[in-house]
C-alpha cells in the first residue's frame, strides 16, 4: 500500500509483481523475522518508551530493580513452558547468547597453568565456537575440531574438554547429546532454539551450564539478550566477573525491552506466541517439503516426532533451518547448485561439514520465504525435466 516499501523482490503499487528473473531469495542469515507479524499484533503491549532523564546510572546487572524483575520473568517463563529448571541455578545477562558463550569457554575450569582446555563441538556445529574461541586466542583454551575425533581418546588423559551440546542443533536441528563424559570435561548447552515454536518440549534442560536468548523465542535479535543457567556458584561468579570486565553488564534499554517483551509472551502463558510461531514454522515445512517433493535431487533432514509436554501432544518438528543434501550432484558444491536457481543458502562447509549440504533459513520474513518457495519449486521442477 501507499507509503509501504516493497521487498527488494516485488513491485508494483501494492508489491503484488514478482520479479523472478532479478531476484534471489534470501535464505542465509537466521534473522527470526517471522515472528514480526505477531506483534504487530501485539503492537501497543509490547511498546517501551523511554524518557530522556530515565535509567541514565551504569547496569550493574544484579544490582538494579529492572535486573531482578527480569530475572523472576525469565524463571516464571521455564517453569510455564517446562523446557529448563531454575530452581537452585543462577542466571546472568548476557549480550545476547553470543557474549555468554565467550563468558563460558573462559569460565567454565577455574584458571589453571596446564595445558589449555580442549573445545570441541559436533560437526555440523554453529561456527560461532570456533571463530569466537579463535579469535580471542586465549591461553586458557584451544579450538580442537569434531568432538566425534576425541571420543574415546580422551579418557584417562589430563586434558580438559569443553564440549558445546547444542540441541536443537543449528544448522539441522537434530536434538544433540552430550558425548564426552568425565571428570575432565565440561559441556556448554546451547538452546538457542529449544522453544515450542521449533520442537516439542520434551524434558526440562537441567544441565549444569544452558544458555538461552530472546533472539530465537521473541525473534527480536537485534536487542541483543540472552540469559545462562548456572549450577555452580564459582561458575557463575567468572563469567560475571567476564561479563563486567567486558561491558560492564547488559544495557538497562535492552532489559526493558526484555522485560516488557516477556510479560506479553507471558500474558496467557505463551500460548498465543508458541501457537503462532508454531503455525507459521509448520506451514512453512509443509510448503518447503511440498515444493521438493516433485524431485529426489534435493533431500531433507529427518527428526522423530516427540511428545511435547507444552502443547500435550506429540509434535513434528519444525526447525529454524532445512538442511538440504544434494543427493545427485557428487562433487559439486550444493550452494553452488542452489545459487544456480537463484536461491542463497548458507554452505555446508561453514558448518565444517560436506559441502554437498546447504543451511536455508526459515525463520525469516513472509516474502523471503515466498521468493524461496517460489525458487524452489522451479529447481526442482527443472531436476525433474533434467537434461
Ligand atoms: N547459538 C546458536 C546455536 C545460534 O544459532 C545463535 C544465533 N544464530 C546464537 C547462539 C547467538 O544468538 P544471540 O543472538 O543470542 O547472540
Amino acid at each position: 500500500s501507499e507509503g509501504c516499501e516493497c521487498h527488494s523482490c516485488y513491485a508494483g503499487p501494492d508489491c503484488s509483481v514478482f520479479l523472478a528473473d532479478s531476484c534471489f531469495a534470501e535464505a542465509d542469515g537466521g534473522d527470526p523475522l517471522f515472528l514480526e507479524p505477531f506483534w504487530r499484533k501485539h503492537s501497543a503491549s509490547s511498546a517501551v518508551l523511554v524518557s530522556g532523564w530515565h535509567r541514565m546510572g551504569y547496569s550493574y546487572s544484579d544490582q538494579t530493580t529492572i535486573s531482578k524483575v527480569l530475572e523472576e520473568r525469565i524463571r516464571e517463563l521455564h517453569s510455564v513452558i517446562g523446557n529448563a529448571v531454575t530452581d537452585g541455578k543462577f542466571i546472568l545477562f548476557g549480550v545476547g547468547s553470543t557474549q555468554l558463550i565467550a563468558a563460558a569457554v573462559n569460565s567454565i575450569f577455574a584458571p589453571n597453568s596446564s595445558a589449555p582446555a580442549k573445545v570441541v563441538a559436533s560437526i555440523p556445529y554453529y561456527t560461532l565456537y570456533r571463530l569466537q574461541t579463535q579469535l580471542f586466542d586465549s591461553r586458557d583454551c584451544d579450538f580442537k575440531g569434531d568432538t566425534a575425533a576425541w571420543n574415546g581418546n580422551y579418557s584417562g588423559s589430563t586434558d580438559q574438554f569443553i564440549e558445546f551440546v547444542t540441541a536443537p542443533n543449528n544448522p539441522d536441528g537434530q536434538m544433540n547429546k552430550a558425548v564426552l563424559r568425565g571428570p575432565n570435561v565440561r559441556t556448554i548447552h546451547d538452546r538457542a532454539y529449544y522453544w515450542p515454536h521449533f520442537t516439542a518440549i520434551s524434558s526440562p534442560d537441567n544441565e549444569d551450564l544452558t544458555i538461552f536468548t530472546i533472539s530465537k523465542l521473541t525473534g527480536h535479535a537485534g536487542s541483543r539478550f540472552g540469559w545462562a543457567l548456572i549450577k555452580d556458584e564459582d561458575v557463575y561468579e567468572r563469567m560475571k566477573l567476564y561479563i563486567q570486565y567486558n561491558t560492564l553488564g547488559v544495557s538497562k534499554d535492552t532489559q526493558l525491552r526484555a522485560l516488557k517483551l516477556l510479560e506479553v509472551v507471558l500474558r496467557d502463558g505463551g500460548r498465543s506466541i508458541f501457537e503462532d510461531g508454531h503455525r507459521t514454522m509448520s506451514k512453512r515445512w509443509e510448503r518447503l517439503r511440498d515444493a521438493m517433493s516433485v524431485s529426489d535431487r534435493f533431500s531433507l533432514q529427518k527428526i522423530p516426532p516427540e511428545r511435547c509436554l507444552y502443547f500435550n501432544e506429540t509434535r513434528d518438528p519444525t526447525p529454524a533451518y532445512a538442511w538440504v543434501k544434494c543427493e545427485w550432484d557428487e562433487g559439486q558444491s550444493c550452494y553452488e547448485v542452489l545459487k544456480s536457481g537463484k536461491i542463497l543458502g548458507r554452505m555446508g562447509s561453514l558448518f565444517e561439514a560436506e559441502d554437498r549440504y546447504v543451511r536455508l533459513s526459515l525463520i525469516r520474513s513472509d516474502d523471503d520465504f515466498e521468493t524461496l518457495v517460489t525458487h524452489l519449486r522451479k529447481l526442482a521442477a527443472a531436476a525433474e525435466d533434467g537434461p
